[in-house]
């Protein structure tokens, strides 16, 4: 196994900025947020969990996704054309990175999307083994503190150095093309322990489905704000709305696509004023059941990577483990 001395890390960094943009996490006011690396002595790789996922680099908050110009009768001009920067993740935790995999069921295999395709297409993915999970994370329960596929270098904390794990030819080629990188014993993946959450996975789709009508979604659709925050933060949530933005002459226009999410009021709001979720608490059972149902009927796993940040954020203290607790004890 080849490894990486930690000392080396910044080093590393400085070499990749010769091909890649590099984004990684850093510290911000006590918490990491990725972010692209002007200074590589405050990448930071050891960290709990990040206030945004990795998403926002592939399926940025806002993107204009057409242009237009009508003014000339004669040529109409329509653009929408996906651009993307070579870019390097660097030190995404395997929750994350099996967060991506979903994207790619939903934006590669089912509703193909050229401008997220694009930027996967362009994307160096290079991870790293969680040793700690935080007070919020279950991804022990959800099984995605491990990831086989979605990388294309993992990193495994030995102490003073990384052992290295190769996960495609891109990442193989980086691996053998820098001296950075020596040979050494091999390192085990860590088992992570001590997680504060759980929740028991064994038919949760059909058990959710079968407590569709519980009394338990009004409790916490009351307490729920509608605030939209755990979307936002979900590294799985990939919904968006379309907006026009029209010139004052009506000739030229771009059309954008920005996060939207299913708690939110006008997420269902349709021609002639119809909402159809217009309560706070069909728009949760909508997001929990997305989450642990929904996506598993479709695409065969859990919408759900266990990550945690939705609870973290959550200013009503909903924490959809509790939630998925609660149903399975009413059902013993
Ligand atoms: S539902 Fe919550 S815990 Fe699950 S992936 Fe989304 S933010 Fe993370
Ligand atoms: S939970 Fe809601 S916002 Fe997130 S992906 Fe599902 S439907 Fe969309
Ligand atoms: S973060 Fe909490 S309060 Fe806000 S919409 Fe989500 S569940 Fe409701």
């Amino acid at each position: 196994m080849k490894r990486l001395f930690k000392e080396d890390v910044a080093s590393f960094v400085r070499e990749l900025k010769g091909s890649y943009k590099v984004a990684a996490p850093q510290e911000r006011d006590g918490e990491y947020d990725f972010d692209f690396v002007e200074d590589e002595d405050k990448v930071v790789l050891d960290y709990p969990s990040t206030i945004l996922p990795i998403k926002k680099f592939f399926f940025p908050p806002e993107e204009i996704i057409l242009e237009y110009d009508l003014s000339d009768k004669e040529e109409i001009k329509f653009k929408s054309e996906p651009k993307a920067d070579e870019i390097c993740i660097l030190g995404a935790h395997p929750c994350d990175i099996n967060a991506l995999l979903r994207f790619d069921m939903v934006y590669l295999d089912d509703k193909f999307d050229p401008f997220y395709k694009k930027r996967r297409e362009h994307a160096l993915i290079i991870g790293v083994y969680c040793n700690h999970p935080s007070e919020s994370c279950f991804c022990g329960s959800m099984g995605t503190d491990r990831v086989e596929d979605g990388y294309d270098l993992m990193l495994i904390d030995g102490g003073d150095e990384y052992g290295v794990e190769i996960g495609s030819e891109k990442g193989d080629r980086i691996v053998n093309s820098m001296d950075i990188f020596k040979d050494g014993k091999d390192i085990e993946r860590p088992k992570l322990e001590g997680f504060i959450r759980e929740v028991e996975t064994k038919d949760l789709p059909e058990l959710m489905l079968e407590k569709y009508e519980s009394d338990l979604w009004n409790d916490f659709g009351e307490k729920c704000l509608g605030c939209g925050k755990c979307v936002l933060v979900c590294p799985t949530c990939f919904c968006y709305n379309v907006v026009d933005d029209i010139g004052l002459d009506g000739k030229n226009g771009e059309r954008k696509r920005i996060w939207d999410g299913c708690v939110l009021t006008d997420f269902t709001l349709v021609a002639g004023g119809l909402n159809f979720r217009k309560d706070r608490t069909s728009r949760l059972k909508q997001r929990i059941l997305h989450k642990f149902s929904y996506f598993d009927d479709k695409y065969g796993v859990s919408g759900c990577t266990g990550c945690g940040r939705c609870i973290n954020v959550c200013p009503a203290d909903i924490d959809c483990t509790r939630v998925i607790n609660l149903l399975r004890s009413e059902s013993k």
